[in-house]
Formats: structure tokens, C-alpha cells, sequence
């Protein structure tokens, strides 16, 4: 065909179209107006451009322009057997037209009517093409004259044509491929699939503007607890696999959502309070997702418990704007991780926490150089021997004017930004000294206990840290106990367990903390060896023992004994209670009843009660 001259017209139409590509923004429209100009020169009804699929066995309708100009849908497929797709291979290599004749002596290779626009129409010259690529396919020209036979001059024409036309049209595509993927980058979460944060924005306003104005709609702001720990652990292929699996959990649970990931694992939804709807139900939503979701991560990566936390903004539109919405629920989210609770809902004086939040951890470092922070012990009573043998020591904090901010104010903020990792430390250290102290001057002494936060267990030099610091001190080790909380064993079991093991090999008393405050599991008692089992203080405290609370007790007390574990109850009131305890051979007690939390001199002066 490169033999062939080029005649006016194709001339004509080279100009054409290097013109529109300059001047068009809309690719499409371009070939569009090239196919019209094609059509009025040669008086044809129909041009079409179409990709050959050979895998699929079909054609692919790229480009087309009609008479009468209604669009047919464009990517519409034309199907095609086997036998048609050699014998287009055929005339291709040879570079050689399909004509209408060809068509209907084969009529079992292809439908030829839903290549026309007419059914009666038999005017049409199918030109194949194939590209530097080697993308095939066909275009099609029919001619609004019936039975027509195109000359050989206007077939020779066409095939400029054909040549012009996919020649440009491939840059073209190409162009229209590369926008279409920036569109979809920049409308899509590449990791998720799930719309981003602006067009979820963009999309939201929308809704908005087309509902009633009273209509109500829930704003869910949703977390993965400890996702990036997990993705330090697992690797970011595992860490995207989670946050798809957290995307297919999202359709699972709620319908007639939209949702996006704003970024790393911060998810947000939105959907309309639909009638009936309660905040029970939503909080119940959301305890049913997070357990599809953590059940689809334990299936795969089974020594771990992803969980979430979500915070809950239930709105009517008014003029605030979407972004505004979404940082209340956002405040909520980050109230419910501070609280360890699973979704809360928003309300305004969630601003004020946050703020003091904030003047927390803002004000931490200054507060530990200016000793702001010490610690209280709080007495632990044998109720057998009806002695004190041994104490927990807490964090206080005084301000400098006097006032006091208590641990479950400020303990978890710093488990968020860490800090806790120092504060600790500093509290291990004010321990130390004080029994370095009465070692020293020959005073009696009793093991004392320190709090372990979740956080240390992150890092793997927790215990050598801890041999280290005693060691400065030359405390021996008997006489201090870490209190685990139990949660964190459920949290991560592995790193818990490593860090459990180290420190009783290291002689140190270790005892799992707030036992049954959540959901409890009797198995981490059979898989870990701990010496002092701390009954968690809601066991006793949350309003009358039933009958049923005894049972629990009285057996958990005969199992742990069995085991060799101690037991202590926290929270200890009243005279009942401690009755109680002691008819059910508790071993240990703590709470109000027997001391406070006090100070040292204080705490000193019990030394004659003790054993
Ligand atoms: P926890 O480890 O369960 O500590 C016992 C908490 O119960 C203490 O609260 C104590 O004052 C309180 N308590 C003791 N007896 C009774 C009672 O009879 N009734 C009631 N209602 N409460 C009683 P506190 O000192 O406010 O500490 C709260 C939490 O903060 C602790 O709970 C612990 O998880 C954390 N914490 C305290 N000190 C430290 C620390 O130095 N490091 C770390 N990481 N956490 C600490
Ligand atoms: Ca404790
Ligand atoms: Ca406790």
C-alpha cells in the first residue's frame, strides 16, 4: 500500500488531524470528526473502528460514527467463530479487503448485521489492519447507497485512510489509555480500590446536595490497632493485603456504603441513617466488622489479632461541609483509642479531651525533667497470714500549682506517642532507688510491683533494659514482680510470651494484670507460667456479687492453685468482699479496704505490719 500515492484528500485529512490533535483536548472527538469527514467525502452512513480480541474470539467496537448520529455504546462487542478469525488472519497478512460478498458466503463465521447499521445494507468494504504493536482488527465502511461497489479508486483512497487513521489513532489511544490511568490514580486508592480522600469528599457534597436536607448520615472513622507494628512485622505486602481484606470486609457488613482510605489504614465511611437505626445497632455494626475483618487476618497470619477502632459522627446536612464531619469522627476514633473501646460516638465535649490530650503530650518531657512524676505504692495483703507482703507502685503526677493528672488520663496518651517507653523507665528507676535505699540502712523489705505498658513489648531489648537499669541498683531480683496486663497477651502472644519468658528467667515475679477485664482466655493460663494471677477489681466491684460471680471466682482461684499460680483480687471495698474472698482461699488481696495508693513515708510506716 506505501507504493500507493497519496491523493488529495488523504492529504487533506493528514492535516486534518494533526491539527485537531493539537488543538482537542477530547482525543475521542477528534477521530470523531476525522470519521465524519471520511463519511461526507465518500457519501458513507456508517465508519467503525474496531479492535480484534483473538483470545476472546471477538471484535471490540473502539470508535464509530453514524448517519443519523446516534452513539451506539461504545467497547459493544461483535462476535465472531474460529473459522472467521483465520480467515481475517488470512486477508490481513495479505493486506487485503473484506467485502460484503465475503461476509454473507460465510454467514456462519460472524453476524454480519450487527456489524451494519442496516439490515439491509450490502454496500460495505471491511479494510484489517494490524499495528507496530501487533494489535489487529477492522475498520468498516458502508455506504449509503445500496448494492454500491466501491471503485478501485475510492477502495485505494480508503486505504490511506485506514493507514492515517491507525496510524493516529494508536497515538491517540495511547494518550487516552495514559489519561484514563491518571484519572483512575487520582480517583482510586491504588491499594484498596476504594475511592480516595477527594473524591470521596467530592462524591459526599454530591449526596448531599441531591438528598432532603433533614436527612440523617453516619460518618464512621475507622483504624487497624497496631497496623504499623504489623507491617514491620508481616512487610508491606502483607500490610496491603490487610487493608484489601479490611475493604472486603467493609461490603460484608455494611450495604450502601461508600467508603475510601484517606490514608495509611485510617478508613472512612459514609452512609445514611436509614430509619430505625439506633446507636446500639451502629456500635453492634461495627463489633460485627471488626470481627469478620480480624477473623480474615487470623486465617492468614495466625499469631496475630488485628483489631479496629472506630469513632461514630451522626449528622444532619447542614452548611458545615464533609471534612468537618469527618473530623469529629475522626475525634471520636481517636477518644475510642485512647479508651480502648472499640467505636465511640461523637459528642462536643470530645474537643476539650482532645485539647487537654494535647497540653498532655506536649507538656511531658518538661514535666519528667522537673520530677513532676513519682510513684505511690499501694499495700497487697495476705489474707491467710493477715500481713502486708508486698506493693504496687503507681505513677502520680503533680502539676506545678498542685494539681494532680491521674495515670488513666495520661498513661494512654503516652502509649500513643510513647512516651510511656521513658516514663516507665523513670518509675522503675524511683522504685530501685527506694529499695536501694532501705537496703542500705538495713530496713526490711517486701517485693514491690511495677506496671509493664503495652508499648515496651514492641521493642525486643525490653527485658536485657530492665536486667540492666536493676542492675545499676543491685537489687536482687526476687524482690521485683512486672505486671503484665492480660490484654496484651491476647494483643500479640509471641512478643508478650518472649518477653514474660525472659524476665522469670531473669528471677524477676511476673504477674498477669487485670485478668478478666476483657475477653478473657483461660488458655493463656495453661500455655504461660506466671506466679501471681491479678483478678481484675470489676470482678468484685461492679455492683453485687451474684451467685454466679462466686462460681466464677471460686473456680478460677481452685484452677489457678492447681497451676501453682497465686491469686490476688483487685479493688477490695468492703468488709463483705474481703470476707468473701478470704471463705474462697483468695490468696492476695488489694484495694481501698486494706491502703490506699500512698506515699513513702507513708507507705514506710505500714513496715511493722509486715511479714
Ligand atoms: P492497675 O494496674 O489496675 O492499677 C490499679 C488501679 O486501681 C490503680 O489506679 C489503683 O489506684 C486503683 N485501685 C486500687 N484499689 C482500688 C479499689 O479498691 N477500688 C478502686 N476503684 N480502685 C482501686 P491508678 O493508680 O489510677 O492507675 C490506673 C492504671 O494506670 C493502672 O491500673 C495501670 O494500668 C496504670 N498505671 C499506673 N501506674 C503505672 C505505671 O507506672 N506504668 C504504667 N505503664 N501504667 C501504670
Ligand atoms: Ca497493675
Ligand atoms: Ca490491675
Amino acid at each position: 500500500m506505501n507504493t500507493i500515492e497519496m491523493d488529495n484528500f488523504s492529504y487533506e485529512m493528514s492535516h486534518f488531524v494533526m491539527d485537531n490533535m493539537k488543538s482537542h483536548t477530547d482525543l475521542r472527538q477528534v477521530i470523531y470528526l476525522l470519521l465524519e469527514k471520511v463519511a461526507h467525502k465518500f457519501n458513507l452512513n456508517h465508519v467503525m473502528i474496531m479492535e480484534n480480541k483473538t483470545e476472546l474470539g471477538c471484535f471490540r467496537v473502539l470508535y464509530e460514527w453514524n448517519k443519523d448520529k446516534t452513539i451506539s455504546s461504545l467497547n459493544h462487542i461483535i462476535s465472531y467463530t474460529e473459522h472467521f478469525n483465520i480467515f481475517f488472519m488470512e486477508k490481513m497478512s495479505m493486506g487485503e479487503i473484506i467485502t460484503y460478498k465475503d461476509y454473507i458466503d460465510r454467514p456462519t463465521y460472524i453476524n454480519i448485521e450487527t456489524v451494519l447499521t442496516k439490515n439491509n445494507c450490502n454496500s460495505v468494504i471491511s479494510l484489517p489492519y494490524i499495528t507496530q504493536d501487533h494489535k489487529s482488527g477492522l475498520i468498516i465502511f458502508e455506504s449509503i447507497k445500496e448494492n454500491y461497489n466501491f471503485t478501485e479508486e475510492e477502495i485505494q483512497s480508503l486505504y490511506h485512510l485506514r493507514n492515517i487513521l491507525i496510524n493516529y489513532f494508536f497515538v491517540i489511544r495511547d494518550y487516552q489509555d495514559a489519561k484514563e490511568k491518571i484519572e483512575h490514580i487520582s480517583t482510586y486508592d491504588s491499594v484498596t480500590g476504594l475511592f480516595n480522600y477527594e473524591t470521596f469528599v467530592c462524591k459526599a457534597e454530591q449526596i448531599f446536595k441531591r438528598e432532603p436536607e433533614n436527612t440523617k448520615y453516619i460518618i464512621i472513622s475507622v483504624d487497624i490497632i497496631n497496623f504499623k507494628y504489623f507491617n514491620e512485622y508481616y512487610g508491606y505486602d502483607a500490610g496491603d493485603e490487610v487493608l484489601r481484606l479490611f475493604n472486603h470486609s467493609i461490603s460484608l457488613i455494611f450495604n450502601k456504603v461508600f467508603a475510601c482510605r484517606m490514608f495509611s489504614d485510617n478508613f472512612v465511611i459514609l452512609c445514611k441513617m436509614e430509619q430505625g437505626m439506633t446507636e446500639q445497632r451502629i456500635s453492634r455494626a461495627i463489633d460485627a466488622f471488626n470481627k469478620v475483618f480480624s477473623n480474615k487476618v487470623h486465617e492468614t497470619y495466625k499469631e496475630t489479632k488485628l483489631e479496629i477502632t472506630a469513632g461514630v459522627h451522626i449528622f444532619c446536612n447542614t452548611k458545615s461541609g464533609i471534612r468537618k464531619y469527618i473530623d469529629n469522627a475522626d475525634k471520636a476514633r481517636k477518644s475510642a483509642k485512647l479508651a480502648s473501646k472499640r467505636s465511640i460516638i461523637y459528642n462536643e465535649s470530645m474537643d476539650y479531651e482532645l485539647k487537654r490530650n494535647i497540653m498532655i503530650s506536649n507538656i511531658a518531657e518538661d514535666a519528667l525533667l522537673h520530677n513532676e512524676f513519682y510513684f505511690e505504692l499501694q499495700p497487697k495483703y495476705n489474707l491467710k497470714s493477715k500481713k502486708i507482703t508486698g506493693a504496687e507502685a503507681l505513677v502520680r503526677w503533680r502539676r506545678p500549682d498542685g494539681s494532680m493528672i491521674y495515670p488513666n488520663e495520661f498513661i494512654p496518651v503516652y502509649e500513643q506517642n510513647e512516651f510511656i517507653l521513658k516514663l516507665d523507665f523513670y518509675i522503675y528507676a524511683k522504685v530501685c532507688e527506694y529499695l536501694k535505699k532501705r537496703i542500705d540502712q538495713g530496713e526490711s523489705i517486701i517485693p514491690i510491683s511495677v506496671n509493664v505498658s503495652r508499648v515496651h513489648l514492641r521493642y525486643d531489648d525490653f527485658v536485657k533494659r530492665v536486667i540492666q537499669l536493676v542492675d545499676v541498683y543491685q537489687i536482687p531480683h526476687h524482690l521485683l514482680e512486672f505486671e503484665i496486663t492480660e490484654s496484651i497477651f491476647l494483643e500479640n502472644i509471641k512478643s508478650a510470651r518472649i518477653a514474660l519468658e525472659n524476665l522469670k528467667n531473669a528471677g524477676f515475679l511476673v504477674s498477669m494484670d487485670d485478668f478478666g477485664a476483657g475477653y478473657s482466655s483461660l488458655n493463656l493460663l495453661r500455655k504461660l507460667e506466671f506466679d501471681i494471677l491479678k483478678l481484675d477489681k470489676d470482678f468484685i466491684n461492679e455492683g453485687k456479687l451474684q451467685k454466679k460471680d462466686k462460681i466464677v471466682i471460686a473456680s478460677i482461684i481452685s484452677m489457678a492453685k492447681e497451676m501453682q499460680i497465686t491469686v490476688l483480687c483487685e479493688g477490695v471495698e468492703t468488709n463483705e468482699q474481703a470476707a468473701l474472698l478470704e471463705e474462697l482461699e483468695c490468696d492476695l488481696v488489694q484495694g481501698y479496704y486494706f491502703g490506699r495508693p500512698m506515699n513513702l513515708e507513708q507507705f514506710d510506716m505500714l513496715y511493722q505490719y509486715i511479714k
